[in-house]
């Protein structure tokens, strides 16, 4: 690795990674280790917000967290999401 590039060389990427249905994107529950698609998650309603949890072992994926000034989510629970190409 010889040196950086500045964050805008993620516009693209992640410009085709955010605009995917999210519920047909696989992720893999960084405590078990399972591979599921979103729609198969745990969804609990909280006041503060939607605490995604794993079909398998029930420990949290994700939290999304829904502002008047923008929304936030929590993703350590994952080691990673994929994202199919149609
Ligand atoms: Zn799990």
């Amino acid at each position: 690795m010889t040196g950086h590039v500045d964050g805008n060389v993620l516009a693209g990427p992640l410009s085709e990674l955010f605009r995917f249905d999210p519920t047909t994107a696989s992720a893999r529950c960084a405590s078990c280790g399972d591979v599921s698609v979103l729609a198969r998650a745990m969804v609990y309603v909280e006041d503060h917000g939607l605490i995604v949890r794993c079909c398998t072992c029930d420990d949290v994926l994700m939290i999304v967290v829904q502002e008047p000034e923008g929304s936030s989510i929590d993703l350590t629970g994952m080691s990673w999401l994929r994202v199919r190409r149609p």
